[in-house]
């Protein structure tokens, strides 16, 4: 069941993937609607590789009332998603709180009124990740049980600002930076653990590979020799490897090899996220 249960990316708009306008911070005008430095290019790869369902999250100070009316924020809003889709990125949920701080709503971020929903077995919390530029976005992440993806240049930032244990807040943080292709390529290791079964009449195969592993394997193909082979490439490539081989070797031992090698690299195409 464990496996069925979905992923999450939290992902905040305002500082994380459109910049914060610097003056009111508040995004009222096209004007004022400028991308995260390479932010397509990074979430159109999580989104296409990566298996997250990607949630926006975003606190939008007295939204609907004189202070920011309703029909300033939709037109960058609504150009925000359209330009993100036509990337491929696409948002299952787009959560909006339209509070003041000083109302202290269970909605606001930190707090997780609008992420109710999320709080069920179908979902994987501990592995997601709640991705913001405030440290409140990282509050938000202990709250619900996930980890943080900081976007700011010092993880302590802002961190008078939090209403729980400080040292808890920084202890879930996962990471700290301010490059899109810092935050991809961290989310992408955190996957490379595959595993391939190939059955024919002369073989049966079954190999686990995990790219960030430590050398640890287990491997058994009928061949000594073979299997010694194999485990060289496991421990001085710091991978995990389990391989587990049934071959004709009462033939000989020419289909075990052959076809394990095949197995072996269709199993580092995908964990290279080649196909
Ligand atoms: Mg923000």
């Amino acid at each position: 069941m464990l496996d069925m249960s979905k992923k999450v990316l939290f992902i905040d708009r305002d500082g994380t993937l459109v910049l914060e306008p610097p003056v009111d911070y508040q995004l009222d005008s096209l004007e004022k609607l400028e991308f995260y430095p390479k932010v397509f290019q990074y979430m159109a790869k999580i989104a296409s590789e990566l298996e997250y369902e990607l949630v926006m999250v975003t606190n939008q100070d007295g939204l609907g009332t004189d202070s920011f009316p309703e029909a300033t924020f939709w037109p960058a809003q609504n150009k925000v998603l359209s330009a993100f889709q036509k990337e491929g990125v696409v948002f299952s949920e787009v959560l909006i709180d339209k509070t003041f701080p000083h109302e202290n709503a269970e909605t606001r971020k930190p707090r997780t009124g609008l992420l109710t929903k999320y709080f069920s077995e179908e979902y994987d919390l501990e592995n997601s990740f709640v991705l913001g530029d405030r440290i409140t976005d990282m509050e938000l992440a202990n709250n619900i049980g996930a980890r943080g993806i900081y976007l700011s240049e010092n993880a302590e930032l802002g961190a008078n600002e939090i209403e729980t244990s400080k040292q808890k807040i920084l202890d879930c943080i996962a990471l700290t930076s301010t490059d899109w292709s810092e935050i991809y390529n961290f989310l992408k290791l955190k996957d490379r653990v595959v595993e391939i079964t190939r059955n024919t009449n002369e073989t049966k195969i079954y190999i686990k590979l995990n790219l960030d592993g430590s050398g640890k394997n287990d491997i058994s193909t009928g061949l000594l020799f073979f299997d010694h082979m194999l485990d060289q490439i496991g421990r001085h490539g710091n991978m995990d490897l389990t391989i587990k081989v049934d071959g004709d070797l009462e033939v000989d031992e020419h289909h075990t090899i052959e076809d394990t090698m095949i197995a072996f690299g269709e199993l580092f195409n995908k964990a290279l996220g080649l196909n």
